[in-house]
């Protein structure tokens, strides 16, 4: 069966028509190498400087404060790894979260081996640090905070301007892991007192292994990668024209769209939040009710396996996941469900559907018509199951 209806978009995105039209040329006329000096290669660095601006302009930066890189697993390293080393004569704290991606979280743990002390701060049950937290946990210290901008399971956005302010108060750096956030929701890292910031195309409808990462002017950081000078040193290799394009014009779109996807997306996610409330009792929204992804709906099923629900939505064409496409395969329960609280039983029986701009409220209302079904049948299986209708009935 394939599939009819995807609802996965926090995992990965469909490349837009518009991204797809931007970036072929780029494969077979414009070829040339950025780096040399004839026609076809000053094409290549004219595309190059005009993604720069497009990525730059959508979240406010200078664009010479854009690096391009193989998506937001490499940002995300390069953020942690190069500020550590750029700083670690100043000290050899980091402050970051609890519910971060692995991206961020086995850097931690890596820079943890190499001599940093890392604090992972709690969150509350929606997801969300608190200030008072973070305030206690710097320290003379502490070099860095880094806090997502909006989770990529439970979709909860982060006070991002409030952290802002307080790390640019006590003079430490503030990166945000923002691979979910741009395209999705209004990003200026000068009101928000970012300093460094990471993206990634695949998430926001550009191709897969391209990304970038915004560093303030100023900021130190070292480079992962070494070899020739693109990037200003800060990224050697030959730069990835088509998907640096295919980023540039993704994230040019998505901001100017941004008022309008985000409001009808909004109305789908809700009613298919409500609805699913509504239709399946013993069933929990997870993340913050308002301060959410426009996207993102993950709900908990108390006696029910989310593998197994995943399975049976599988078979009706529908795509969607359990916490997050990096987790699934492994048995843990998501460390993010844990950390709002959830039960291992419970965070094992969460369902995420991560709506875009493709998806349809007839999508939604089949989701709707179908999933009931899913659900009482896996719970008919359910021995727990079983003893809590009896007590009810009774
Ligand atoms: C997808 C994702 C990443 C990793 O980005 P890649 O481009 O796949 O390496 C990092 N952080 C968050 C929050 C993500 O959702």
């Amino acid at each position: 069966m394939s599939t009819k209806i995807y609802m996965d978009n926090a995992a990965t995105t469909a490349v837009r028509d518009e991204v797809l039209e931007a970036v072929l040329p780029y494969f077979k006329e414009y070829y040339g190498n950025a780096s040399s000096v004839y026609g076809i290669a000053k094409e290549s660095k004219k595309a190059l400087e005009k993604a720069r601006e497009q990525v730059a302009a959508g979240i406010h930066a200078n664009p010479a404060e854009i690096y391009f890189t193989a998506g937001g697993s490499e940002s995300d390293n390069m953020a942690l790894r190069g500020v550590a080393e750029a700083m670690k004569n100043k000290g050899n704290h980091i402050i970051t979260t609890k519910i971060e991606h692995h991206a961020i979280l086995h850097t931690c743990e890596y820079l943890e081996k190499q001599g940093f002390s890392v604090t992972y701060l709690d969150v509350d049950e929606y997801g969300k640090i608190s200030l008072e937290d973070l305030k206690a946990a710097i320290c003379p210290e502490t070099i860095l905070i880094s806090v997502m901008f909006a989770n990529n399971e439970i979709g909860t956005i982060e006070p991002i301007k409030e952290i802002g302010a307080l790390a640019k108060e006590k003079g430490i750096y503030f990166h945000t892991d923002a691979v979910q956030a741009v395209g999705h929701v209004p990003i200026d890292v000068e009101e928000m007192h970012i300093d460094l910031l990471s993206m990634s195309g695949h998430k926001l409808g550009a191709p897969k292994g391209i990304g970038a990462i915004y560093i303030r002017k100023g900021v130190k950081v070292k480079p992962l990668i070494f070899g020739g000078a693109q990037e200003k040193k800060m990224r050697a290799g030959t730069e990835n024209i088509p998907g640096i394009v295919g980023l540039g014009k993704a994230v040019e779109l998505a901001v100017a769209e941004m008022e309008e996807t985000t409001a009808r997306l909004e109305k789908l996610r809700d009613k298919l939040i409500q609805g699913v409330l509504e239709k399946i009792p013993y069933s929990r929204l997870n993340g913050h009710p308002k301060d959410r992804l426009p996207g993102n709906c993950n709900i908990s099923f108390e006696y029910i396996e989310g593998e197994s629900m995943l399975l049976l939505l599988d078979a009706l064409g529908i795509a969607a996941s359990s916490g997050s496409a990096c987790t699934s395969g492994s048995l843990d329960p998501s460390h993010v469900l844990l950390a709002i609280g959830l039960p291992h039983e419970k965070a094992h029986g969460s369902l995420r559907l991560t709506l875009d701009r493709n998806n349809t409220e007839e999508e939604v209302d089949f989701v709707l018509e179908k999933l009931p079904f899913i659900v009482q049948r896996l719970r008919d299986m359910s021995p727990l199951y079983e003893e809590i209708a009896k007590t009810a009935k009774q």
